[in-house]
């Protein structure tokens, strides 16, 4: 196990960022609750995502339900070929995911379209047995990953969506009606989704429960070159691994049109978008890459897949899955509820394709932390500190009293109160020491800590520290609001409020 993902989880544990849901029961594995400032820092990706590229795009925003009758996943083809392999022990009983056991013990690469009578072959020929107790496994068998439930006093039969997006497109026709769409168009959602793990595992990246963001762009396939803004991004540099190369590639998105690498202008557009959503989030370029996804392991649904990996210290991790859906998911939805989904745009009726942007929030949250966290030696100390970029610090400031008494406690009240006023959002701290309280706040990642001493009774001004500098300017308190709303609103950097500050 790596050493990098130990020491997050521990560091998570201990400042209740994220830990095991019903924790006091022991509850079962793949389900994560977020504390206080592990949940800012999720919403404020969510928001980044949001603003950088929903409301970029001019994409509409939808909110659907989690739970949805089985005739919806029937026709979307989930409930036979949302499918893993599995194999149980005979004696013992456990059950192992066939693929993955073959792989650990064989080294073998065997991808998620292989049959399954193919994986007990393998399993008998290589004479691979029970990692727990070496007894002999069955059969490989399907495992269908949807998570069932009933509902009402018929037990109607429902399942948990596995992937946020089936909203989207039962949604689509009603958005084209009545909020007058012209494709091409993308509809966007935030939510959850559910997949029956068989072995859930690394915390954030494999759960059962799951958040998602999701944008789903239609578009009609004769018109996927014709992109109003792809003149914005065509010397854009795109990282790619290709699969017939062992490198990655750094290919402008004109380039992706040229030589035929993807289907088209509007895949490269959204591929160029994705990145410069990363790299907003504090990602370094050279920790990025889509990865081009074979024919045997793709998702059955997809005709082109390139999944965006982000290199963490358990290695290259997924955290959005680029699929081109085609027709897939609107003529299936259209056939199981006899309704016409397919639009007329300049006389001619057709089914609108997908080009789906399927993203994972925790796994982004986990990306972001593992680049963002940092350790260093300051005085023979160990110090750790999240380096988030300002969006995604969990507060605007920390403000506290240099220590409990002599007044100081009161005046660090009453500014905290005139830049809540002003709608900043502040956290005050008064518990331990300060040099305790500024190594929790630079664990949590919070950017900026005001501090209010002495002097600032007799002169009303104040401390502003720096997380990753540690640096400390002095200024009047008066000033406070303008400078956090240069800080915080306008982007501007702490050098130059420091170089201004007198
Ligand atoms: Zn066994």
């Amino acid at each position: 196990m790596d050493n990098k993902y130990e020491e997050i989880m521990e560091w998570a544990s201990r400042r209740s960022i994220f830990y095991p849901s019903c924790e006091i029961y022991n509850g079962p594995a793949g389900f994560w609750n977020f504390g206080p400032y592990g949940e800012t820092i999720r919403r404020k990706i969510i928001e980044l995502w949001r603003k950088k590229f929903v409301q970029k795009e001019n994409m509409l925003e939808i909110y659907g339900s989690q739970i949805m009758p089985d005739e919806v996943f029937k026709a979307s083809g989930h409930l036979t070929s949302f499918n893993d392999p599995i194999t149980q022990c005979i004696r013992c009983k456990n059950f192992y995911r066939a693929d993955e056991l073959i792989k650990k013990i064989t080294g073998e690469d065997h991808p998620e379209a292989t049959p399954i009578d193919e994986l007990s072959k393998v399993i008998k020929r290589k004479n691979i047995r029970c990692p727990k107790c070496d007894s002999q496994l069955s059969n490989a068998k399907k495992y269908n990953l949807m998570v069932k439930t009933n509902i009402g006093v018929s037990n109607k039969e429902c399942s948990l969506r596995p992937e946020a997006c089936q909203t989207i497109f039962l949604d689509f026709n009603r958005m084209y009606k009545t909020m007058r769409i012209t494709l091409p168009k993308g509809i966007a959602q935030v939510g959850r989704a559910f997949r029956n793990e068989i072995s859930p595992r690394n915390s954030l990246f494999r759960e059962i429960e799951f958040s998602q963001f999701e944008a789903e762009i239609f578009f009609n396939p004769k018109e996927i070159n014709e992109i109003k803004n792809f003149e914005e991004i065509k010397d854009y540099k795109i990282n790619l691994l290709r699969l017939d190369k062992k490198k990655i590639e750094k290919i402008k998105a004109k380039d992706l049109i040229k030589k035929e690498i993807v289907s088209g202008k509007l895949i490269a557009y959204y591929l160029a978008r994705t990145q410069q959503l990363y790299e907003k989030y504090g990602i370094p370029l050279k920790k990025m890459r889509f990865r081009e996804v074979s024919k045997n392991e793709r998702p059955f649904y997809s005709k082109e897949t390139w999944d965006f990996e982000v290199l963490t210290g358990l290695g290259w991790i997924e955290v959005i899955a680029n699929n081109y859906r085609g027709e897939y998911d609107l003529k299936g939805h259209s056939e199981g509820s006899n309704k016409d989904l397919s639009v007329i745009e300049n006389n001619e009726k057709f089914i609108p394709h997908i080009w789906e942007v399927s993203g994972g929030v925790d796994r982004t949250f986990y990306v972001v932390i593992d680049n963002a966290f940092k350790k260093e030696k300051v005085k023979k100390e160990k110090r750790i500190f999240l380096d988030l970029i300002s969006e995604l610090s969990p507060y605007d400031t920390a403000i506290f009293p240099l220590v409990n008494k002599d007044n100081l406690p009161e005046k660090s009240k009453e500014v905290a109160q005139m830049l809540k006023n002003a709608g900043f959002n502040i956290l005050e701290d008064t518990k331990d020491s300060i040099g305790r309280r500024y190594r929790r706040l630079d664990e949590c990642g919070l950017k900026y800590a005001i501090t209010i001493d002495y002097d600032s009774i007799k002169n009303n001004d104040c401390t502003i520290r720096e997380r990753n500098s540690m640096e400390q300017i002095r200024v009047k308190i008066k000033d406070l609001k303008e400078i956090f709303r240069k800080l915080i609103y306008q982007g501007i950097d702490f050098n130059k409020i420091k170089i201004s500050s007198p």
